[in-house]
């Protein structure tokens, strides 16, 4: 097994961060420049790790937004910057070719909308998405981007964030290493772990999870999936755009709600 890893960074789950309401994480948030500063920290602390045990190539994808926000001049110089290529999600993992990644670690990810006490919880868009519920559970982008690793047979090893979004990857991947950010107390607050401790655990994790790998996570087709819109308009648009590729699709209880069943995870892009 090569000893390639990616890093995978989005920004909400990082420590000392909780947004403003109404808000995303973006520039104009005083919040954006702290998930920076403190992302760069979590990341060299990953790296250094990753370098420590032996890993050969150690790749980082900035994966917040546009996947520009990142300044890699701060970050250490032994990593790969990989590009957020202009794609359809379930490809956004298309440069894992160009490696031979032994396992994903995600940095800052959130939980998913909805989720009592998560920071910043969301899943892709809270003006878009209300749930996405694929083989009759409810998921979050971690997950998510766990199930499209795994399409390529890569396991997501580590996951650093508020302890709601930890809760719910640990749930649904076996054997994941972990390490706690922050506490969420509702979805602009939360009680903050001393960074120290949290680099400490973030440390931990990591070398526990090199130590003992968990396997990839897969989904069996067919496989039923419910998608939960804000707007009625999306559900909608998403409707026609399935039917269009040939795929079954209806709505559910509501003109929210669009049901269909997936033939393989490709089918999943017209979704999101
Ligand atoms: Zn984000």
């Amino acid at each position: 097994m090569k000893r390639e890893y990616l890093i995978a960074v989005d920004l909400e789950g990082i420590h000392g961060v909780v947004g403003e309401p109404y808000k995303s994480l973006y520039p104009e948030v005083a919040d954006y420049a702290v998930a920076l500063k403190n992302a760069v920290k979590e990341i060299n602390c990953v790296v250094d790790v990753l370098f420590a045990a032996g890993a050969e190539k150690v790749a980082v994808w900035d994966n917040h937004g546009t996947g520009k926000n990142l300044d890699f001049s701060e970050i250490d110089t032994r990593v790969i910057r990989v590009e957020n290529p202009p794609m359809p999600r379930y490809e956004r993992f298309s440069f894992a070719k160009d490696f031979a990644f032994a396992g994903i670690f995600l940095l800052g990810y959130h939980s998913k909308e909805g989720s009592f006490n998560g920071v910043l919880a969301h899943t892709y868009s809270s003006q878009r998405v209300q749930y996405f519920k694929i083989g009759g559970r409810t998921m979050g982008e971690a997950e998510i981007y766990a199930y499209i690793a795994g399409e390529l047979g890569i396991p997501v090893l580590f996951c650093a964030s508020d302890d709601v979004c930890v809760g719910q990857v640990r749930a649904a991947i076996p054997g994941i290493r972990t390490a706690v950010t922050k506490i969420g107390k509702g979805r602009n607050a939360a009680q903050f772990i001393e960074e120290e401790e949290v680099l400490r655990a973030i440390r931990a994790g990591v070398a526990d999870a090199l130590r003992a790998p968990n396997e990839p996570v897969r989904l069996t087709y067919p496989c039923a999936i419910e998608m939960n819109y804000t707007r009625a308009e999306t559900a909608e648009a998403v409707l026609r755009k399935v039917k269009s590729i040939g795929q079954d699709a209806r709505y559910g209880e509501t003109t929210h709600i669009v049901q269909s069943v997936l033939r393989d995870f490709r089918d999943l892009e017209a979704f999101i």
